[in-house]
């Protein structure tokens, strides 16, 4: 680990002055500690903001939930107002990591933790990401676990977050703080695709903080969950995933918010299949109809071919589950 100063602030005004003058955020440190020991990330300064008071979960006046950015992983997913309105973000929140990383990690440092591409974290590897301009080792390399979906001749790495699955789906909204004042940001907006610019990984102004994320009412009662494939069934990142909320009046499907992961450089949202069910009425041919939507435009790697079929099929399975005939 590379030396580095560290400070303490106690208010956001502080915070954002702080990161003003090129600090990095830290509050539970899962990610930032891990890539600092083995020098991927090499901060000048620390800037502790684990004692802010940005830790409350509140109803909002349209009938959504805020979710304060120091709000602990296992903290939000057990609140039971996120558990009955919106039961796909607990589940994705209690399908990632191990209960010991829930009990530290943030949500605000959940959707900024970087990629788990291994060239990204082997510091002889080339990584564009990394190391702006020195190339792409998974284009040629080992890419199974790579995206399918937003790639770019640049980088193909996956974003690693759970949660931020079920934000894109939900079509959350990102609240920041700067020097200039307060302002907010749409999911799909705040998480960027890489690009000619990997490195550049968020839509933030230098000394920005996330103070919330704000999940907007979904209208009328409505049934959602999470559903995530993988290696093996704990402490590993998706190979695919699927967030899909559905409001179903009158046995006719009258919203329909869908995201997937793992497959994608951001949490990949698919209009295509959202579309193709409103309107119309739950049946195990419907979801799979949809489903069949869910990788228009995929473009698989030479090792991650089979992402394509199990994302059809991920998205699918949840449907059913989520639209209540399975
Ligand atoms: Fe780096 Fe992205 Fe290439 Fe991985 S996919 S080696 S993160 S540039």
């Amino acid at each position: 680990m590379e030396p580095f100063a560290y400070t303490k602030v106690r208010d956001v005004r502080a915070a954002v002055a702080a990161g003003r003058r090129g600090g990095r955020f830290i509050a539970g440190g899962t990610t930032l500690v891990d890539l600092m020991r083995e020098t991927v990330e090499r901060p000048g300064t620390l800037v502790d903001i684990g004692a802010l008071p940005l830790t409350g979960i509140s109803p909002t006046p349209g009938g959504g939930v805020r979710i304060g950015a120091l709000v602990r992983m296992a903290d939000a997913a057990a609140d039971p107002r996120v558990r009955s309105a919106f039961p796909v973000v607990s589940q994705a929140l209690e399908l990632s990591a191990s209960p010991q990383l829930r009990n530290m990690a943030t949500i605000g440092g959940n959707i900024m933790q970087r990629t788990r591409c291994p060239y990204f974290r082997d510091v002889t590897a080339r990584c564009n990401k990394r190391a702006p301009g020195s190339g792409c080792a998974a284009l040629d390399g080992y890419n199974r676990s790579h995206a399918i979906l937003g790639g770019s001749e640049a980088c193909v790495a996956t974003h690693p977050s759970d949660v931020a699955v079920a934000f894109a789906a939900l079509e959350a909204t990102v609240h920041l703080q700067g020097p200039d004042g307060d302002r907010s940001v749409s999911f799909a907006d705040f998480l960027l695709r890489p690009g000619s610019t990997p490195d550049r990984e968020q839509a933030l102004r230098p000394g920005e903080l996330i103070t919330a994320v704000e999940l907007p009412a979904l209208p009328g009662p409505s049934r959602s969950g999470y559903l995530k494939v993988r290696d093996r069934q704990s402490y590993e990142f998706a190979l695919t995933s699927a967030a899909v909320a559905l409001s179903i009046r009158g046995g006719v499907i009258r919203a329909a918010k869908v995201a997937a992961g793992g497959v994608g450089t951001v949490p990949w949202k698919l209009p295509a299949v959202e579309q193709h069910l409103l309107g119309k009425r739950p049946s195990d041919s419907l979801w799979a109809e949809a489903a069949q939507r869910a990788a228009d435009g995929a473009r698989p790697l030479r090792h991650n071919g089979f992402k394509v079929e199990l994302l059809k099929r991920t998205v699918e399975r949840q449907l059913r589950v989520v639209g209540g005939t399975r």
